[in-house]
């Protein structure tokens, strides 16, 4: 089975900082593979022990850490798609994907639900409908049997069981079995497998393609809101007393 995976790298979630004066991250904060998408791997890796195969990991942009760690984990190869006009937004990054992935012609394309930096959660969508392919989102439980998945999915009120056979596209969530760690074989394995890197160009996309839907303009920090006030534990009239101040105090009374 090929079994395809795409895995994103992000700013470590646990070392990002705004910087008010750049209007930006502050640079050169430590890069990681997303969450969710080394939840995917996991899942991958598993299905390939189960039926054998090959797992690609693919990344759009800057990704080397996030390709190292996937290839030592267990991953048999990975492309990077970069250079001009990529990332660009969620639908052009689907783009670059979906012009390799029509090559590859995977079974199987894992992703993680969204990712922790833009979140949108629309690339693994994107990737789905501009291959015609069915996508199942949420995963937390999976099996392969008979030519044909199992998923568990997480919805609103609970759990949610549904069939799909190959080629489909699953969105995992943490929910599934814990990424295993790099094994110090793995770690020196991983110096020795393939990472194709591929141009916009190489894939025969046009400027055109690659124009984004969404132009971001800017990031900002949401403004710190002023701590409320919490009457409690006083006689009722007090309490009215310093509601009264509170409002009057804000001119919200007439
Ligand atoms: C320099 C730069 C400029 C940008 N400019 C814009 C812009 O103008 N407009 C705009 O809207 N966004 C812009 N972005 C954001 C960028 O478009 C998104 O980060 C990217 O498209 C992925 O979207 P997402 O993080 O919301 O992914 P989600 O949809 O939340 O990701 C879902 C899953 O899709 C897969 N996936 C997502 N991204 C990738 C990837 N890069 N490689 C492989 N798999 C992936 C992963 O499995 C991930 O878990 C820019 C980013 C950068 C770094």
């Amino acid at each position: 089975m090929k079994i395809v995976v795409l895995l994103k790298e992000v700013p470590d979630p646990n070392a990002v900082r705004y910087d008010p004066r750049l209007g930006d991250l502050v640079p050169g904060i430590q890069r990681v593979a997303n969450e969710y998408d080394l939840y995917a791997l996991e899942a991958a890796l598993r299905l390939r022990e189960q039926v054998g195969g090959e797992v690609i990991v693919a990344s759009v942009g800057t990704a080397r850490d996030a390709l190292n760690r996937a290839l030592a984990m267990g991953a048999d190869r990975a492309v990077n798609l970069e250079g001009d006009g990529l990332p660009g937004d969620a639908w052009t990054t689907a783009r670059a994907l979906v012009a390799w992935l029509q090559r590859e012609q995977p079974d199987v394309i894992w992703c993680g639900q969204e990712t922790s930096d833009s979140g949108t959660g629309n690339v693994g969508p994107a990737v789905a409908a501009q291959l015609d392919l069915p996508l199942v989102s949420n995963v937390v439980g999976w099996e392969f049997r008979d030519g044909v998945f199992e998923i568990e999915r997480e919805i609103e009120d609970g759990h949610q069981f549904q069939e799909v056979a190959p080629p489909v596209v699953l969105c995992a969530l943490s929910a599934l079995p814990q990424p295993r760690l790099p094994t110090l074989r793995g770690i020196m394995d991983a110096r020795r497998k393939p990472v194709e890197h591929l141009t916009a160009a190489d894939l025969g996309l046009s400027d055109e393609a690659l124009q984004p839907l969404v132009q971001w303009e800017g990031l900002s920090q949401p403004v710190a809101k002023a701590a409320g006030v919490v009457v409690q534990d006083v006689p009722p009239d007090e309490a009215v007393e310093r509601l009264l101040t509170f409002l009057e105090s804000r001119g919200l009374l007439g």
